[in-house]
């Protein structure tokens, strides 16, 4: 059988992945997914002596059956080079009982690097290969981190326009300047009046939009997406855990075939599920922990079964994973089915209309290597704190929830499998929170002051990510409320 991409709602079927990857998001509102899940063909002894290029490409062609060795190899060099501050590219910590998965070291500091170095690469070439003429438009709703990644990757890239959409206030001092600061004549910056499911829901709204497509279409463009809903976002979030695993039986920590654990601060359940294909394309891994901050909506549903949106929106110190709506889950819910799209489809309109939905034991058991646990605002400050109290090492407030879940999840369990820990951002692009968690409130004093300070406590220089924002001209001010994104979309394209 060869491998093809489904819409999870089962209006689309047969897609090659450079199609898939051009769509971003299917027209019947679905996600796509492959009919099958390839195995590694390669052993782990092989990938232990592999650079972190080498392992993308042994994951990458499992699942981008279209693109040719020549072509999949020219869009990993360009995206895994010097912009990552380290040739390990993906480095791995070990620290106070745990190995972090440092996922910060691209040109944004924070894991959307990791897909989004590589998405423009995917897109020009999916677009060479269809022959495609339009111009592509990227429409992207950011929680804060994929925003500027994706701008850093698509900035002035022949071809592409890129327009973000960001939760005026819901973002951290260091991610906003990052973005309003955003160079690049393709690129576009909107601070909207709601929260990121706001966005998130607006941006699925244009997508759905046929009128508005044909409009596009009259003039030229055509929309794709850069959120973790498009596919060519998941396959390069595979390789890092491929690449920890057999980094782990190279340096002798562990034996190869030993399972292990992965906890994953999650929002839009992107990362997290990249870690489940990892083990489904024949990586040992036991459980998947899959760690919320007070927007626990995630824990709920891995304790319930229910999966209830329907709850205060809460803001917090690590605003990437403050999501109600976590988009990718439905790949999970569509595999849990057994890739029933009629009764996945099922689930997300209750999800629409009564804004909650139940899965049943059949679908619980598919489910059952994730367990859910969540990190309250006290808990996350008190782990950053001991980590650094302990070792030195400074993590930043995303990692913390997962560092603080995983604490409690081997406290209860007794569970002492080795366990790797997703380390999602750097703590500079939280520097307040970080350092309030350190050494106390912060409060009225300026961002690069305590910038400055973090440099002191950790010894880790300041990113060039930081740096080039302490005195950059701002760029973007535009706002706009949530109902007028596809007004404002149509501005920017002056339509
Ligand atoms: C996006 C993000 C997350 C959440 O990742 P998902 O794939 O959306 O679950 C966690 N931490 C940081 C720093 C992020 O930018």
């Amino acid at each position: 059988m060869n491998l093809s991409y489904q819409s999870t709602r089962g209006g689309e079927s047969g897609l090659t992945a450079s199609q898939a990857i051009l769509k971003g998001l299917a027209e019947d509102g679905g996600l796509f997914m492959p009919n099958m899940i390839p195995k590694l063909d390669v052993t782990i002894e092989q990938l232990a002596g592999m650079t972190y290029q080498e392992t993308a490409y042994e994951v990458m062609k499992l699942f981008l059956t279209d693109f040719t060795e020549e072509e999949l190899k020219y869009c990993i060099s360009h995206a895994y080079d010097s912009k990552f501050d380290t040739e390990e590219i993906a480095p791995l910590v070990k620290a106070d009982g745990a190995y972090y998965l440092e996922l910060f070291h691209g040109s944004t500091i924070a894991f959307k690097d990791m897909a989004l170095s590589i998405l423009p690469y995917f897109m020009t070439t999916a677009a060479k290969k269809n022959h495609v003429e339009n111009e592509i438009v990227i429409l992207t709703a950011t929680s804060g981190d994929t925003g500027k990644a994706a701008m850093a990757g698509f900035a002035d890239v022949p071809g592409t326009r890129i327009i973000v959409f960001y939760p005026k206030g819901g973002v951290s001092k260091v991610q906003e300047l990052q973005m309003v600061t955003q160079k690049g004549d393709n690129t576009a910056v909107v601070a909207i009046h709601g929260n990121f499911d706001d966005a998130q829901t607006g941006v699925k709204k244009i997508f759905g939009d046929r009128a508005f497509g044909e409009k596009l279409a009259a003039k030229g463009f055509q929309l794709s997406s850069a959120n973790s809903i498009n596919i060519g976002r998941l396959v390069p979030q595979i390789v890092y855990y491929v690449y920890a695993y057999a980094k782990l039986v190279a340096n002798g920590e562990i034996q190869n075939g030993d399972p292990i654990n992965i906890t994953v601060p999650t929002g839009n359940f992107g990362n997290i599920l990249a870690a489940y294909f990892a083990k489904q394309i024949g990586i040992p891994v036991k459980t998947l922990i899959c760690a919320s901050n007070d927007n626990k909506v995630l824990y709920d549903f891995f304790q319930t079964g229910t999966y209830d949106k329907k709850r205060e929106f809460i803001l917090t110190t690590s605003p990437s994973m403050d999501i109600l709506i976590s988009s990718n889950l439905e790949r999970l819910i569509y595999l849990s089915t057994g890739c029933d799209a009629a009764a996945n489809r099922k689930l997300m309109e209750e999800l629409g209309t009564s804004g909650a939905y139940t899965v049943n034991e059949d679908m619980k058991a598919v489910m059952k290597d994730f367990i859910g646990g969540y990190a309250t605002e006290a808990e996350n400050a008190a782990e950053i704190r001991k980590v650094y109290e302990d070792t030195g090492y400074v993590i930043d407030t995303h990692t913390g929830v997962a560092s603080s879940v995983y604490r409690k999840y081997a406290a209860e369990t007794g569970d002492t499998t080795p366990t790797v820990i997703a380390s999602t951002a750097s703590p500079y692009k939280f520097s307040h929170s970080v350092m309030e968690a350190i050494s106390g409130d912060q409060s009225g004093k300026d961002e690069f002051v305590i910038v400055d300070e973090l440099c002191a406590a950790s010894g880790v220089p300041v990113p060039g990510a930081v740096e080039e924002i302490r005195h950059a001209e701002i760029r973007h001010r535009r706002e706009c409320q949530a109902e007028t994104m596809e007004a404002t979309v149509a501005e920017i394209l002056g339509l």
